[in-house]
């Protein structure tokens, strides 16, 4: 498939070229920023699986250059269209009121950086270098890369002794890990899953009280059991649809908000987060001390939100009327401590939609992307079909 045809069938791939974004998952954390405020009072933040490094982008561009995206670019133009609608309907605003909006719309484009800004980008891949953005080549599946993150963030870390003179903990750890996908939907979810794990983890290790966590998901069977043991470190946890996903496939993030986790608790890296049972243990024991579940599913549904879970504890009738699930499945869901997150969907949903094909003008110009891979998995692939002569290998003529 070429270039051109990709632009017509991805609306979002087409956009970030133009907008000079190095991938169009760009678009999912603005959307995730607009639908949760997620930049709000955000200086130090930690990139996992960041390459080839859109999601660092939007971070440099929000944090370091103090662009505006999101919910601080739409509250800067709430006012002009205000005015614009009053004029519609033939009203007009007091002198004051257009003055207090002129003044937004007057500074709506001036750059605001913020001060003492930290971004550490991690990824198994090189990553071309972005300005003013630390970034590790690690695994983060693996131990060793704790340390390394933690010296990262603190130069005065020593790894023998684990100290920190000063200790500076990240406000938003972002994950947007993705494996190879095989195909294969169980073992994808699986592997999808060590990674979210392994996330959280250095999250845990990281994330100062109050924190931030974002990382994407793919919502397969037992999913609500992932969302119940993260329930038991944030206060909040959502799972978010950004429009830019496709919604053919299984992809979502949780966005879980203010880090608090039990009394006591300390993350450890010889007992992580996912081995053993120690968090399947935490979970039933706050589903015990705090019956989350049955109070939760109906105060979701009071705010009208509802569940993507595929246990789906509760649906829609084909009148749009939610049906209450059976009382037992909630019973039950509490005593396995399981737990049914708010679904949102965000972004502006009247904007490009993901599975969509567009038409474009025939003199459009295709443009390459933003940035090439600096290694991508297929590079040797290739190498070796060129060095054998083709795609049919060497052919000789006698
Ligand atoms: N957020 C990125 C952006 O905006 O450009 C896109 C991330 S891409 C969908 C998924 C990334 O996860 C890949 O670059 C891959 O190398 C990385 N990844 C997968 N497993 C990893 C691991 N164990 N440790 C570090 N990175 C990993």
């Amino acid at each position: 498939m070429g270039k051109s045809s990709k632009d017509k069938r991805d609306a979002y791939y087409r956009l970030a070229k133009e907008q000079g974004w190095r991938a169009r998952s760009a678009f999912k954390l603005l959307q995730l920023d607009e639908e949760f405020d997620l930049f709000n009072g955000v200086t130090r933040v930690v990139d996992l699986c960041a390459a080839p490094g859109s999601w660092s982008q939007v971070l440099s561009r929000v944090l370091i250059k103090g662009e505006k995206f999101g919910r601080s670019a739409w509250e800067d133009q709430e006012g002009k269209l205000r005015q614009q609608l009053l004029k519609v309907f033939g009203q007009e605003i007091s002198a004051e009121e257009k003055e207090a909006i002129d003044k937004k719309a007057r500074e709506k484009d001036i750059l605001r950086p913020r001060k003492d800004v930290k971004i550490v980008a991690i990824d198994l891949q090189p990553m071309s270098p972005l300005e003013g953005i630390i970034t590790l080549r690690a695994d983060i599946t693996h131990p060793a890369t704790v340390p390394l993150l933690l010296r990262a963030l603190d130069p005065t870390y020593d790894p023998e002794t684990h100290s920190q003179q000063a200790s500076q903990p990240v406000d938003l750890v972002i994950s947007d890990g993705a494996p190879d996908v095989t195909g294969l939907h169980d073992l994808d979810i699986y592997v999808q899953s060590q990674l979210l794990f392994a996330a959280l983890n250095l999250a845990m290790c990281v994330l100062k009280p109050g924190g931030k966590f974002v990382a994407k998901i793919f919502r397969g069977r037992n999913v609500d059991l992932l969302f119940a043991q993260l329930k038991i470190f944030f206060e909040r946890v959502i799972v978010a649809k950004p429009r830019s996903s496709r919604a053919s496939s299984v992809e979502a993030f949780i966005v879980c908000l203010n880090f608090s986790p039990p009394e006591g608790f300390k993350a450890s890296l010889d007992e992580p987060m996912g081995i053993g049972d120690r968090l399947s243990q935490m979970a039933k024991m706050k589903a015990q001390q705090q019956p989350i579940v049955a109070p939760t599913v109906l105060q979701d549904l009071a705010t009208e939100t509802w569940s993507a879970s595929p246990a789906k504890p509760f649906r829609a009738d084909k009148n749009g009327i939610i049906q209450l699930p059976p009382i037992e499945n909630i019973d039950r869901a509490a005593k396995d401590g399981r737990w049914v997150a708010p679904f949102l969907a965000c972004g502006d949903l009247s904007g490009f939609d993901a599975d969509a094909s567009y038409h474009l003008p025939k003199d459009r110009i295709t443009l390459d992307p933003v940035q090439p891979p600096t290694a991508p998995p297929y590079k040797r692939a290739l190498e070796m079909r060129k060095a054998a002569g083709g795609a049919y290998g060497k052919t000789t003529s006698k």
